[in-house]
């Protein structure tokens, strides 16, 4: 298995103080381990949901079975636990497909620019409900550059999602597009993404691994918020079709900065 983690103290990038950024470019290849490690957590992550229905319908057949009060109430945590199930399927199989097409380079172009502000548009609504703000400063133009559209939506859907979920009420979210002349790694002119939220932060220990499949902070919080633990991954390894690079910036208490570059050009393969 070959990973490349970068960490760098955030103050010595930004001059912010106190925070840390790691880059991801690591490259997962596939381990026997790896691979039995993932089927358990599968296995596992399905069977919670299966085994909360399970029990609801026992309770529904005895002791609620005359309390329409229970019954009603037990109903709307089984709703939301085939929803999760649902909502995980849904996950694996868009990141057994985009592992799958990883080493093909997409072909087609999008305009960066509008597919950020329909993702916006599409979040604002939710982001709104839970006490949120979006700023977006993507400009009104048009950033053409070589991507599948779908998984790009996916990439900043995840981002900014996350961005508001962990984020907290009463926060804003920023989401910013800016292009850089000459990205050294990248060895060319690239466009940046930056979602950025006012939340708790994440602690340094936990970066690294912040893109693993089911790996998360807070496993209770998540599971509660509906997480799935597979978005960053999906995130990572779309970034990684389009030959682009991802860094992750936290400050605990202050809040998180995910980016996303993406290359101008088709360049090499
Ligand atoms: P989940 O479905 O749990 O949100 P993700 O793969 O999207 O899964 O994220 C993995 C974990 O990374 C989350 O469970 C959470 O602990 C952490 N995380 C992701 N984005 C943020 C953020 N903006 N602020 C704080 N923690 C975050």
């Amino acid at each position: 298995v070959m990973c490349e983690v970068t960490v760098t103290p955030m103050d010595l990038t930004k001059g912010r103080a106190a925070g840390i950024t790691i880059e991801d470019r690591s490259r997962d290849e596939e381990t026997g381990q790896m691979r039995r490690d993932f089927v358990a957590n599968v296995s596992h992550e399905l069977r919670t949901p299966l085994t909360a229905l399970m029990g609801f319908i026992e309770t529904l057949r005895g002791p609620a079975r005359n309390d329409p009060a229970a019954q009603e109430r037990f109903l709307d945590i089984m709703g939301r636990e085939a929803g999760r199930m649902n909502r995980l399927i849904g996950e694996l199989l868009s990141l057994s497909r985009v592992e799958q097409d990883e080493r093909r380079r997409p072909v087609e172009s999008v305009d960066l620019a509008a597919l950020l502000r329909s993702v916006v548009t599409t979040l604002s609504p939710s982001a709104t409900a839970a006490g949120v703000r979006i700023e977006a400063e993507v400009g009104d133009g048009q950033v053409t550059l070589p991507g599948d559209a779908d998984q790009l939506v996916q990439v900043f859907h995840n981002l900014i999602e996350n961005a508001v979920k962990y984020g907290g009420s009463g926060g804003v979210v920023r989401v910013q597009l800016e292009r850089l002349e000459h990205e050294p790694v990248l060895r060319g002119p690239a466009w940046t993404v930056t979602v950025e939220d006012e939340g708790e932060g994440i602690e340094a220990l936990h970066l690294p691994r912040l893109t693993e499949r089911f790996y998360r902070v807070d496993a209770h919080r998540s599971r509660e918020q509906g997480g799935t633990g597979l978005g960053l991954a999906i995130v990572k390894h779309i970034v990684n079709r389009h030959r682009g690079r991802m860094k992750i910036e936290s400050t605990r208490g202050k809040g998180s900065r995910f980016m996303v570059i993406l290359p101008e050009s088709a360049g090499r393969a």
